[in-house]
């Protein structure tokens, strides 16, 4: 690389935000930050801005801008210019910024995660849930603006390390890694009373608490098998799920000849981001290298699909195709924040998700992003009520 590339951080206050931004204070001569945004967090976000010296900031809660109009102006000799509401992240991924990492929360994500890949900038996606609910509709836009699409989350971008784009005839299948969380090895019954503060408890990874509630679930690994549907075009039957607790392989490409590419390293989401930082190029991170020795076993087993439903539902509704996931995800999106705020049990979050699926998984697909917001909000309406009954 030789001139910096500038780069908009869209969820800059959250786990991949922060993680990304480490990374870009480590190599100033690299990157410039040109956009930041997060929904509510003012002082972090202007922490931030003055920290990384960004000319544009953006906070998609309304109610929020005030505190960060007054918090911009206490920050003497510093321009930051600011706006609030989902369509100033929108404006944030606008901005013509080389590089824009997507790293929003949920289906908020879509619309600027668009409008990145329409005006031909290069994604680094984090927020699998836009991908997972508007995959057609992203592929046509990223083909027809020749923007580059490169996957942050770890198994995706594992893949994507390993996988020969000049030889894929040659791929048989994918293989992607599950933690299995912390209740791995639990069954039903067991999982009938968790606690919020027991799902959050992942055995391997911090990250945000929508995305740590996925995985104990495991429609974390749905959302993903869909995700890698899209990402490297694969039929459903093509990608197979281990369990493998150690997150040290972190997924793998089976060929045709018996070969088989995996990528290994830490659990550390600096790896995979620092890949798509630095793509096509390998960035230096203070990761340490793995020591296999040291980590003596490394197990895999299969995935109980009888305890973890949200797999099979992930995989039913790939395969039902059409608007399936974004109800799917719509539903998923309503019962994990229903359950954090202890409305609901943790087993009601997959029964949710099959109701909705059972009453609105029909539908054809959406023709454009404004009809994937409408039936996401007509899910979200019917899933509430679900819970409230
Ligand atoms: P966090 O909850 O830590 O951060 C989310 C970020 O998005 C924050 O900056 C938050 O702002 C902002 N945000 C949340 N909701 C909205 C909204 N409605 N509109 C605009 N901004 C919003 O999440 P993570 O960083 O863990 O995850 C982000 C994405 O990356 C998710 O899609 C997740 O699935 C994916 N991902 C995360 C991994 C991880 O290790 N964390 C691994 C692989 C994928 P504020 O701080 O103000 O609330
Ligand atoms: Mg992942």
């Amino acid at each position: 690389m030789t001139s910096p590339r500038s780069l908009a951080v869209l969820g800059a206050t959250g786990s991949i935000g922060t993680s990304t931004l480490d990374l870009v204070a480590r190599y100033p001569e690299l990157f410039r930050v040109e956009a930041l945004s997060a929904q509510r967090n003012v002082t972090k976000l202007v922490e931030l801005a003055v920290r990384f010296r960004a000319p544009f900031v953006a906070i998609a809660d309304h109610r929020s801008y005030p505190a960060l109009k007054d918090a911009i102006g206490t920050k003497m000799g510093c321009a930051i210019e600011c706006a609030a509401g989902p369509d100033a992240v929108v404006e944030a991924a606008r901005r013509s910024s080389d590089l824009v990492m997507s790293a929003v929360t949920g289906l908020a994500g879509l619309r600027p995660t668009m409008a990145a890949i329409k005006r031909g900038a290069s994604v680094l996606l984090a927020n699998k849930e836009s991908l997972v609910c508007a995959g057609a509709l992203m592929t046509a836009a990223l083909r027809q603006s020749g923007a580059a699409l490169l996957p942050v989350d770890s198994e995706h971008n594992a893949i994507f390390q390993v996988f020969e784009q000049k030889g894929r005839d040659k791929v048989h299948s994918l293989v992607l890694t599950a933690s299995g969380g912390p209740f791995r090895g639990w069954s039903l019954a067991q999982m009938q009373g968790v606690t919020a503060a027991q799902a959050l408890a992942h055995p391997n990874w911090t990250m945000g608490k929508k995305i740590t509630i996925d995985s104990a679930t495991m429609m974390n690994k749905g959302l993903e098998l869909i995700e890698a549907a899209y990402l490297f075009d694969m039929p459903v039957d093509k990608i197979d799920v281990v369990v493998h607790p150690q997150s040290i392989v972190h997924s793998m490409v089976n060929y045709v000849d018996g070969s088989v590419l995996a990528q290994l390293g830490q659990p550390d989401m600096r790896i995979p981001i620092s890949y798509a930082l630095g793509w096509p190029e390998r960035l230096h991170t203070p990761v340490d290298p793995i020591c296999l020795a040291h980590l003596g076993q490394l197990t895999f087993e299969k995935p109980d699909e009888k305890s973890f439903p949200a797999l099979a539902l992930a995989r039913q509704a790939l395969q039902a195709g059409g608007a399936a996931p974004v109800v799917l995800n719509a539903a998923n999106e309503v019962a994990v924040a229903a359950f954090l705020n202890k409305k609901i049990p943790f087993l009601s979050i997959a029964t949710s998700v099959t109701d909705a699926l059972a009453a609105m998984g029909g539908d054809d697909a959406c023709a454009d992003i404004d009809d994937v917001i409408a039936l996401d909000s007509a899910v979200r309406k019917r899933v509430q009520n679900f819970i409230k009954t």
